[in-house]
């Protein structure tokens, strides 16, 4: 499992899922439409940047996991608490 936080939340990536996909869209997504924080490392997807970086970089643009659900293999998960109240 690949996990980060950004300041709201947390980035899940199954890599068990990953070996299973071939297109690799959470990276394409998160280096078009995010903050190029995901990259390809052995043919899955790892952290291009520190941890501390990503939690900073990241702009909670969910597009890896979009990206992901629609071209990938339902790897990626994005967990946003619901504030409380
Ligand atoms: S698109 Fe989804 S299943 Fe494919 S490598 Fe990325 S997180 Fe894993
Ligand atoms: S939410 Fe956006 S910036 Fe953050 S890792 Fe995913 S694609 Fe990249």
């Amino acid at each position: 499992m690949l996990e980060f936080e950004f300041r709201t939340g947390r980035v899940r990536i199954d890599l068990a899922k990953c070996k299973e996909c071939s297109t690799l869209a959470c990276v394409k997504a998160c280096s078009l439409y995010g903050r190029g924080i995901l990259r390809v490392k052995g043919g899955l997807p790892a952290l291009a940047v520190p941890e501390d970086e990503a939690r900073r970089l990241c702009i909670e643009c969910l597009a890896c996991e979009v990206q992901c659900h629609l071209h990938g293999n339902h790897g990626a998960s994005i967990e946003l608490p619901m504030p409380e109240g």
